[in-house]
């Protein structure tokens, strides 16, 4: 317990809890806050991390909501390998492609070498699309919706950052066959929505819905949605998560020959190629939160994906308090716990012994726990308990007798005004720009550029080209210093309509044909 107390007075000396500032070394603040938090552990392996029960819990939290959301739409869970023969990845030449740079392979089992190499997954559209083949046999069949939970694993060479940029990431992958391209594209955007809805709704990260650019779409697929993200601190974009329309490229002959009778041909002889989709939310989102959320006092949590949502602590308790005096205030913050817990609360009495109040505020405010009761003599007394908010630092006295329902309250009110702030930043930063000369300063402004684009890959790749060369010195884990589209986002009444033919591309001079959204980007 002395050793205990040392460490809290030093712990408690320090100012910045963290160690680095957000604002000064945004990389390092990043990792030490994953790292204090405990959510996070470095491994061996390059790339590679440990999610600790801190960050895991927010996984599951995530994956449960998503989980009964796809359910409610008739998606099935189910598991496939993750090893896949070269042959049946390399089947679809743009998909392959697309992946081949980032494919980890299997050589050697043992000491003998393997007659053929075998693939690991970075994505498992051609692990599962034969036996979609196999079977769906009729129409009747259709749609099949299966979704799995798992890892894959993408051997980038981009330098690795936790939760966003990783070698073996967790996600759902869902897979989907329908009949028709409007039963397709509904469900595209029924995903989508869910996808935002956990960005925005437990998560409390606001995100701009689109659709990616040709350039930028998923390997293989017919078109790519995606909810885009921001970080302030950078000015960077981040892809908050994908759904695609495949299309009928992955069923055609050639591919995985997917196909039933086409019930709509009179002779009975018609086929008709299955209409497919895949989406996928991986454990980026976590890093998204953190980045947006956290302070220099460590991790900030939305309410709804902490695993501990208040934590109660016992203050006030001296050397010359009595052992009546200090179990009563122990016992109160138990019972405070206990009652909450019966509402539903996640809540937590910190009673260790041998730390100081300090030293529990300090430790709970790196792991980001929304809100703290404290209980010291004078609030016994009079009934009520200190609440200190973590994302703003507020305190407020609450009434012991209805805390029930004030705590609850308390909650609803944090997780909205975390999203509104978020929301506030990401919505100042994003700029209508109709000038070429204003594009480059605007990035370097730590902003998204919306322009009136047309839309042609040659122009994003000088749009890319052009916005990179000017640019401010780049820190080495930047992935990138041009300007890449992020996304053409559905609501475009944000900004000045359009005028066929009269509005021009900023960029080219061409005509301009949608708000686009552009970026450096993760
Ligand atoms: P994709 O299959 O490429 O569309 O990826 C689906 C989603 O997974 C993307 O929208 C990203 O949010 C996420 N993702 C892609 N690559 C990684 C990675 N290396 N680490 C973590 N998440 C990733
Ligand atoms: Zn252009």
């Amino acid at each position: 317990a002395e050793k205990a107390k040392d460490d809290a007075k030093i712990e408690g000396a320090v100012q910045i809890a963290i160690g680095i500032k957000k604002e000064v070394d945004f990389a390092g603040w990043y990792t030490n806050v994953l790292i204090k938090a405990e959510m996070l552990d470095y491994y061996n392996v390059s790339g590679c991390y440990i999610l600790r029960p801190w960050s895991y819990s927010i996984w599951e939290i995530i994956q449960d909501w998503f989980n009964e959301k796809i359910r409610a739409m008739g998606v099935q869970n189910a598991y496939f390998p993750m090893f896949v023969s070269s042959k049946v990845l390399e089947r679809e030449k743009d998909h392959i492609e697309g992946f081949s740079p980032e494919v980890a392979w299997v050589t050697r089992a043992g000491n003998s070498d393997l007659e053929e190499p075998i693939a690991i997954r970075p994505t498992s559209e051609t692990v599962m699309y034969p036996y979609y083949a196999k079977w769906i046999k009729s129409h009747r069949d259709l749609p099949v919706k299966l979704n799995q939970w798992n890892s894959v694993v993408r051997w980038e060479f981009k330098n690795p950052q936790p939760f966003l940029r990783t070698r073996e990431f967790l996600w759902q992958e869902g897979h989907t066959a329908h009949l028709t391209q409007p039963e397709a594209d509904t469900e595209v955007r029924e995903i989508l929505e869910l996808y935002r809805r956990v960005y925005e709704e437990l998560l409390a990260v606001p995100v701009i819905p689109g659709v990616k650019s040709e350039k930028e779409k998923f390997a293989g697929g017919l078109y790519t949605t995606t909810v885009e993200g921001f970080v302030s601190t950078t000015g960077r974009g981040i892809q908050g998560a994908t759904s695609h329309c495949l299309g009928q490229n992955f069923s055609r002959p050639e591919m995985f020959n997917i196909f039933v009778e086409d019930p709509n041909d009179p002779t009975g002889q018609g086929k008709t190629y299955v209409w497919q989709n895949s989406w996928g939310l991986s454990t980026r989102v976590i890093g998204v939160m953190v980045m947006t959320h956290g302070d220099n006092q460590g991790l900030v949590l939305p309410p709804r994906v902490a695993c501990v949502q208040v934590v109660i602590v016992p203050c006030g308790i001296t050397a010359k308090t009595s052992d009546d005096a200090r179990k009563a205030i122990n016992d109160m913050c138990e019972q405070l716990a206990d009652s909450l817990k019966k509402v539903g609360i996640k809540a937590k009495a910190d009673l260790r012994e041998g730390y100081t109040p300090g030293f529990k505020f300090n430790d709970w405010e790196q792991k980001g726990v929304p809100l703290r009761l404290e209980i010291g003599p004078a609030d016994l007394a009079k009934q009520q308990t200190l609440s200190v908010r973590r994302d703003t630092g507020v305190k407020a006295p609450l009434p012991l007798a209805d805390i029930t329902t004030t705590v609850p309250q308390l909650l609803d009110t944090i997780q909205v005004d975390m999203f509104r702030r978020a929301k506030e930043t990401y919505d100042s930063r994003i700029k209508e720009i109709t000038r070429w000369e204003d594009v480059v300063s605007t990035l370097d402004d730590k902003c998204v550029v919306v322009l009136p684009w047309c839309e042609e890959e040659s122009c994003e790749d000088d749009i890319k080209e052009r916005s990179g060369r000017a640019a401010e010195p780049q820190d080495e884990r930047a992935p990138s210093a041009g300007a890449k589209s992020l996304c053409i986002p559905f609501d475009q009444s944000r900004w000045t309509p359009i005028e066929p033919g009269k509005t021009k591309c900023p960029a080219c001079g061409k005509d301009a044909k949608r708000w686009t959204m552009f970026g450096r980007s993760y």
